[in-house]
Formats: structure tokens, sequence, C-alpha cells
């Protein structure tokens, strides 16, 4: 039987399928995705079960808090109900539409690309210089190239497993029924965060119980004891606790944790952290190992050891997240038209950003004071309180503050932290002021900032690590 051979294979359909633009329309090009892991839709993780459904979900809890809360300000606002069913509605509503019109964009409009939705993984190598996968059916699909952007995802611990209670991971919470009453979150990171604000927002009691001191620990140490803090007044927060033991009880759960308590609840969610998908795909095969942490290396280019795979994406970086995936397809697009011996483009980890779209917002880029410290960098810190700045004045004196680091000895940011109502928004003028290497007082000084407007908060800090230098 003749092979068909494709001059480009992607495997994975969400930064994967960002590369093969108007420029490879003379090349052909087998999209390989077995679907995301709730419905089998094409698309990726970000579109169908991540970054966008979520975000299409705290919004509204968004609203819900800020009612709520609005009381100080002189308005009486009541949540007399939250309409789960209609909000996951106009979220699913269109997230399926838009994945489904993704893969049919692909199939009907784009002749020299084909989508295989099954699973792959590689065949050994043969020594012709093609790279050969085989299909869940049997059939295999050969490239001349290879584009591993098959992403990362969710890990569910022994002790979940091995209990009798259902349970639900960020990939099947969103398509619960009807709202719970009382939630268990297991997980302090940014997803368990996220979701504790959705549910807790819309009305649900919920539990997160936590290993570590604080929630969000990977960020600054100023931000995840504050962002600890008020969640706390909120959610019923267990820290350096675990779980040891989960039963289903009627329509409902129970956790056992090592604080000696029993939580029961309506679902049990646990967040407690995702892996890279490497590990599906047979790379030993070929002659790829991942690293210690179930990464495909790659270099700055986004090649691999093996010459003709690249990969890219939350398989490979230290950064998962969308905006890097993106990123890194870009690079890859470029240097797959260049040539796999000329690259023009090389990725940019330098600065690279993220945000917690919890309540309240967390927001990041850069060194955290301890570890630019640890690294013997001669730090300078300036730490804004938003009721020190106008607008928050505006917004009831609320909590949050923008904590900036600065290397002394060159005058530029090395880090930003944002805990506080915008933080995503607010942390881009940090991101730009370090991308484009300008120093902290020149770009507090070099600039109008609207008064009495939020970003106020970013040039005051900025000013106070002035008086930190
Ligand atoms: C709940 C949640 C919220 C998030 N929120 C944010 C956010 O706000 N901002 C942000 O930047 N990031 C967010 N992320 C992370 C973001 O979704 C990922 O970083 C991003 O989607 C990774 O893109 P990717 O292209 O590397 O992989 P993916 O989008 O995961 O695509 C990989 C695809 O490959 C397919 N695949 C895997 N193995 C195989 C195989 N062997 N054969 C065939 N197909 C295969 C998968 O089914 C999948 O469709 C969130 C993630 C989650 C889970």
């Amino acid at each position: 039987m003749d092979e068909q051979v494709f001059d480009l294979v992607i495997i994975g359909s969400g930064a994967g399928n960002t590369i093969p633009d108007h420029r490879f329309d003379d090349r052909s090009v087998a999209i390989i995705d077995k679907g995301s892991a709730y419905n089998g839709a094409f698309g990726g993780t970000c579109l169908n079960v991540g970054c966008i459904p979520t975000k299409m979900f705290v919004y509204p809890a968004d609203v819900a808090e800020e009612a709520r809360g609005a009381g100080p300000l002189g308005v009486d606002a009541e949540v007399t109900a939250t309409r789960w069913a209609d909000i996951r509605d106009r979220v699913f509503g269109r997230i399926d539409r838009y994945a489904a019109g993704g893969l049919r964009y692909r199939v009907e409009k784009c002749p020299n690309i084909t989508v295989f939705q099954q699973e792959a993984h590689f065949l050994p190598k043969s020594g012709d210089g093609l790279h050969r996968l085989e299909l869940a059916d049997g059939s295999v699909v050969t490239g001349r190239e290879v584009v591993i952007a098959a992403g990362s995802r969710a890990i569910v611990p022994p002790v979940f497993t091995a209990g009798s209670a259902p349970v639900h991971t960020s990939d099947s919470i969103m398509r619960l029924d009807a709202l719970p009453g009382h939630v268990i979150i297991a997980g302090s990171g940014y997803i368990a965060a996220e979701f504790a604000h959705v549910f807790a927002g819309l009305g649900s009691e919920v539990t997160i119980v936590a290993r570590g001191p604080r929630l969000l620990r990977s960020q600054d140490e100023t931000i995840s004891e504050l962002f600890t803090e008020l969640v706390s007044d909120r959610w019923d927060v267990r820290l350096r606790t675990e779980v040891t033991a989960t039963r289903a009880v009627g329509d409902g759960v129970e956790v056992d944790l090592t604080d000696g308590t029993t939580v029961a609840g309506d679902v049990l969610l646990v967040a407690t952290g995702r892996t890279p998908n490497g590990d599906t795909l047979a790379l030993p095969a070929i002659g790829i190992e991942l690293d210690g942490s179930g990464r495909i290396p790659v270099d700055e280019h986004q090649r691999t050891s093996v010459r003709g795979v690249w990969a890219l994406g939350d398989v490979s970086t230290r950064f998962p997240l969308r905006h890097v995936a993106n990123h890194e397809a870009r690079v890859t697009a470029e240097n797959l038209l260049s040539g796999w011996d000329t690259p023009t483009a090389t990725s940019d980890h330098r600065f690279v950003p993220g945000a917690v779209f919890s309540h309240p917002q967390v927001a990041s880029v850069g060194l955290n004071e301890s570890v630019a410290r640890a690294m013997g960098i001669d730090v300078a810190v300036a730490v804004q309180r938003y009721s020190d700045v106008a607008y928050g004045w505006a917004m009831g004196d609320v909590a949050g503050v923008c904590k900036l680091v600065a290397d002394r000895s060159t005058g530029l940011l090395i880090g930003a932290h944002i805990v506080g109502p915008q933080a995503s928004t607010l942390i881009q003028s940090a991101i730009t002021a370090m991308s484009f290497s300008i120093p902290a007082l020149e770009f507090a000084r070099g600039q109008y900032w609207i008064h009495p407007a939020l970003p106020e908060l970013v040039e005051n800090a900025l000013l106070g690590l002035a008086k930190d230098a």
C-alpha cells in the first residue's frame, strides 16, 4: 500500500493548530488530535476546558461578588440567585460551536490539511529520515517533520482514585447539571483558586484543602500571604492539610483530612496539578528522552534532539500557559519555514507573566523578592497599597498591593506582583517596562499616568522603588 507522506505532521490542535497559515499552503499538513478530555472536541485545552471557559465562569462570579461587597460603598445590592445552567449554557453554547467551527474550517476550507481525530504515538525510526506515527485505529501517518504540541493533562493522585467518591477535574467540573451547595477542592494553585472563586461567587460553600502553609505558594510571599488572608473570610481554607480518604455518601461526597476532620460536600474537585503528555507518545522509540519533570527538552528554536521533530507548549515548556504556547508556536512556524539548520526565530522566556483570575485577582511577572535575594541580586523593593491611591479610595479602600522588585545596580525592574482588582490588566505596564528594559524611574516619570486611574498604583510603586534604591 502507498504510504502518504506529509510535509508536516502536527500533534495537538491547541497552539499547534495556529502554525499552518497561508505560508504553509504549499505544504501537505496533517493535524492529529484525539480531542478534548471532556467531549473529544477539536482545539485543545485552552478553548475547550481551560483558559476561556473558566474566565467565562469567572466573570459572572466577579459580578456577583462585586454586588455582594457593595454595601460599604452605599449600594445595598443582593444576589438573590445565580442561574448555573444558564451560565454554563452561555459558556459552552459559544465554546462548543467555536470548536466545531475550527474543525470544520480545517476539514472543509484547507485543502492541504488533513485532520486525524485519533490518539497517536511514534513508531521506531526506520532510517529513511521520516517520522511515523501510529494512530489508535492502527493506521500510520508519516511526516518529513513533526511538531509535538500535545499539551498536558490533570493529575489525579491515588488517594482520590482509591476512594469511592466521584472525582471531578477541571475537565468536567464546568459541565455540572446544577450549582453544588458545597464544593470541596483539593489543591492550592491557580486552577484551585479560580474554581474556588467561581463556585463561592455563584453561591456555593467552598472548602479548599491545601498541603502547604499558603495558597498560590509559587507567588511572591507577600502576595500569597495576602491572598490567603483575604479569601479565608469567604472560603473554608484548610492549610497544611491533606486528604487521606474519600467516600461517596448518597448523592454527595465525604473527605477525611489529616487534621482529623471529615468534610461533607456535594462535589469533589481535584486540582492538584498537571503533567505534560510527552509520556503518552512513545518518544524513546525515536530517541527522545523526557527531562526530570516529564517535559520534552527543546532548544531556543523549539527543536528537539531529533532532527525534524519540534515541540512546543505545555508538553515541553517550563511555563504552561497559552500565551507562551502561542509564542512558541510562532517561533516554530518561522523556523519550519526557514529550515531546521537555519532557524531565524528564537523563543523569549525572559519575562513570562501569568494571572490568577480569582477574587482578588493575582498577576505576576519576573522574580519573587526571595528568589532575587537568593540569587544575590542587590534588590530594591516597593509595596504600594491600593488603599493609598485615589482610585483605591473610590473602590472603598479596597485591599490589595502592587509589589515591585528592581535591581539596584541597573535600575531595572526584575519582578512585579499584584494582588487586587484588575491585577491581570495592571501588570501589563510592568511587563512592558521589563520587556523593553526601561529603567523604573524613567518609566514612572517619562510618561503621563491618567489621574486618578488605577494604574497610579503601579506609578506610585515605581516611585517607591526610587526611594528604596
Ligand atoms: C482550568 C484551566 C485554566 C487555564 N487557564 C489559563 C489561563 O487563564 N491563561 C493561560 O495562559 N493558560 C491557562 N491554562 C493553561 C493553558 O490551557 C495551556 O497552557 C494551553 O492550553 C497549552 O496549549 P498547548 O497547545 O500546549 O496544548 P493543548 O491546548 O492542551 O493541546 C494539546 C492537544 O493535543 C492532544 N493530544 C495529546 N496527546 C495526544 C496524542 N497522543 N495523540 C493525539 N492528540 C493528542 C490533546 O487532546 C489536546 O487537544 C489553563 C489550563 C486549565 C486546565
